[in-house]
């Protein structure tokens, strides 16, 4: 059956100190068997990320562009990422797509780059506010699962996240039953238009507002795989949202 998976995605925050922090409190905690874990730092750090974490433990970038090197200032490359020993990186985060305006096709694009370069994904879809209710959720979100998998040749690299935009960073979470809800339809989704295997395979984690209070009743839930976790993945608060799958 699926392993659970735990991102912790730290977006533009932290520093050498803090992440030593997490890494030390992430490396004593045994969830091997159980649950696959991963930290997202600032692209800054993840050499020392990836140094400091212990085997086991994984490290993900949160960005990387659709070409191997050349002049695009500012940018990384999978290629690279490699090169420092990093396998995972988060893809089409909604911050990515709203403030830097990837569009569906660049997302699929660094999607299908990515893999190519043998690196494992992360990619996130999720609708906003407005979307959900003007009842566009799985319009939008299937609209952006289509675009990422019209990239995707082989499916056990790459790990779903929802991640409803209204939730994120809000504290409004998604009741148990919301993300359920969505987590099933894109389940569906890939039944009906890769494979049955892939459907069933596949990891589909929720991002938005998970803490330690709500992620055990999320967990639950039959569809939900993992979290993506920002705020409390600065926090203790994340040893415990790994713990409800220990
Ligand atoms: P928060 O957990 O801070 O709501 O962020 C979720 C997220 O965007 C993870 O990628």
């Amino acid at each position: 059956h699926r392993k659970p998976f735990v991102g912790g995605n730290l977006k533009m925050n932290g520093s050498r100190a803090i992440l030593k922090e997490i890494i030390d409190r992430l490396n004593p905690l045994k969830f091997d068997d159980h649950v696959e874990v991963a930290i997202a730092p600032p692209s800054i750090f993840l050499d020392l990320a990836h140094r400091s974490v212990r085997k086991g433990v994984n490290v993900a970038a949160q960005n990387a562009f659709n070409c191997t090197k050349g002049a695009y200032t500012g940018e990384v490359s999978p290629e690279q990422l490699k090169d420092l020993g990093i396998d995972w990186v988060i893809l089409g985060h909604s911050e990515r797509r709203e403030i830097f305006k990837e569009s569906d096709e660049l997302v699929a694009s660094k999607v299908g780059h990515a893999l190519k370069s043998d690196m494992k994904v992360i990619a996130c879809i999720g609708e906003k506010l407005e979307e959900r209710e003007s009842e566009k959720t799985e319009e939008v979100v299937i609209r952006q699962l289509r675009a990422i998998s019209e990239k995707i040749d082989d499916w056990k690299n790459v790990v779903i996240a929802y991640e409803p935009v209204w939730a994120i960073g809000t504290g409004k979470v998604a009741t148990p039953q919301q993300a359920q809800d969505v987590h099933l339809i894109i389940r569906g989704w890939l039944a009906k238009n890769v494979s049955e295997k892939v459907a069933q395979d596949t990891r589909i984690i929720y991002g938005g507002s998970v803490k330690g209070t709500n992620s055990a009743e999320l967990a639950k839930q039959l569809d939900v795989d993992g979290f993506l976790v920002g705020g409390a993945s600065l926090t203790e608060d994340f040893i415990k949202i790994i713990e409800c799958f220990i």
